[in-house]
């Protein structure tokens, strides 16, 4: 971090600051310029403060080096994180495909959309059992009888389950049925949730908010390392622009720049970005290709019937096909890490 004091700043001033950061432990490289007065710290700055130092009438800005993000930064573990979810592997050249209902609407569903992803392609089966709803009068989801039923189509398939977890008082419950915890993008900046989901041994699914930078997806991610879990997987789902012709704006480019800023894996969710079934694959190509390490995609075997989420969701022959020509772009395509 870099301190650029204002001219003319009294030296008494900067000796009070150089003594500051001396006793937090800081090394001090001093440079008096012209006009410009900079203090280089070397140090880590992580738990610094910094508001504090721009309080100063006398800073004129600081300028961070350092991420304010620390153990999900590359440069802290440069090596690409992989997850095992019970013999799957995502992350480090693993690309790994999720797929089922927006929820869990019933047995007869369920069973169905979870064997027909599993002969698409799928590795883990996905469906919602508490559902976060823009309306209050819209299907709020099964709540544990919908675990329960995740649970008979694991038994039943083999594949391991992702499922959205909505408040702390439902972690230790939904900890019991899921294999990856579901953070939505509603609740990404709900920290209470984050730091609970972080004392779990789950792999958690951390999503980006409808509003969110980079930056604060990252700084979310970090709550939950923070709190002594590492599995984490960040999911692009598309952010809110002006553009309402699609649900949302499907964020390619946060791909590429999580991959270099982060060693944590990334999926893309195509069916929230798009909210148009056709839409799906070639977002989903786009995101393979761009370096993605996986896709998480909506699958109802009646769409026009699903309780949630029917219009982005395509039927299992078009998602089978969409894994047939991901999987070539996977083939042709290759991360280049800057
Ligand atoms: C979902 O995956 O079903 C969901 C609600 O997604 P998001 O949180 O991205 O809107
Ligand atoms: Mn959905």
């Amino acid at each position: 971090m870099v301190i650029v004091m204002k001219p003319n700043t009294p030296v008494q001033e900067i000796e009070a600051i150089k003594n500051r950061l001396l006793k937090l432990g800081f090394e001090i490289n001093f440079s008096q310029g012209e006009n410009y007065t900079v203090i280089g710290l070397i140090g880590d700055t992580i738990h610094l403060n910094e508001s504090q130092f721009e309080a100063n009438p006398f800073v004129d800005r600081i300028l961070r080096v350092q991420h304010p993000f620390k153990r999900v930064s590359r440069t802290f573990h440069p090596e690409d994180t992989v997850i095992d979810i019970a013999g799957h592997k995502i992350g480090g050249g693993n690309v790994l495909m999720i797929a089922g209902p927006c929820s869990v609407e019933s047995r007869d569903q369920l069973m169905t959309i979870a064997q027909q992803v599993k002969l698409g392609g799928a590795d883990l089966l996905r469906g919602g059992a508490f559902k976060p709803r823009t309306s209050p009068y819209s299907f709020q989801g099964l709540g544990e009888e919908g675990l329960k039923l995740l649970q008979e189509a694991k038994e039943l398939t083999g594949m391991p389950i992702v499922t959205e977890c909505m408040s702390v008082d439902t972690v230790d419950l939904i900890a019991e049925y899921a294999d990856v915890i579901q953070i939505g993008a509603r609740n990404m900046q709900n920290f209470a949730l984050l730091k609970k989901v972080g004392q779990t041994d789950r792999v958690v699914l951390l999503k980006r908010g409808l509003s969110a930078t980079i930056e604060e997806l990252l700084m979310a991610a970090e709550y939950i390392l923070a709190a002594g879990n590492d599995k984490v997987i960040l999911c692009e789902r598309g952010i809110r622009t002006f553009e309402t012709y699609t649900r949302n704006t499907l964020d390619i480019s946060a791909i590429v720049a999580i991959k270099e800023l982060s060693h944590l894996p990334v999926v893309c969710d195509p069916s929230h970005a798009a909210g148009k079934w056709r839409m799906v694959e070639p977002l989903a190509k786009a995101a393979i290709a761009a370096g993605a390490d996986g896709l998480m995609v909506e699958v109802h075997h009646e769409p026009e019937t699903a309780l949630s989420d029917g219009s982005q969701s395509l039927k299992p022959e078009r998602f089978k096909q969409l894994v047939a020509s991901v999987k070539q772009i996977q083939a042709v395509s290759q991360t280049h890490i800057l």
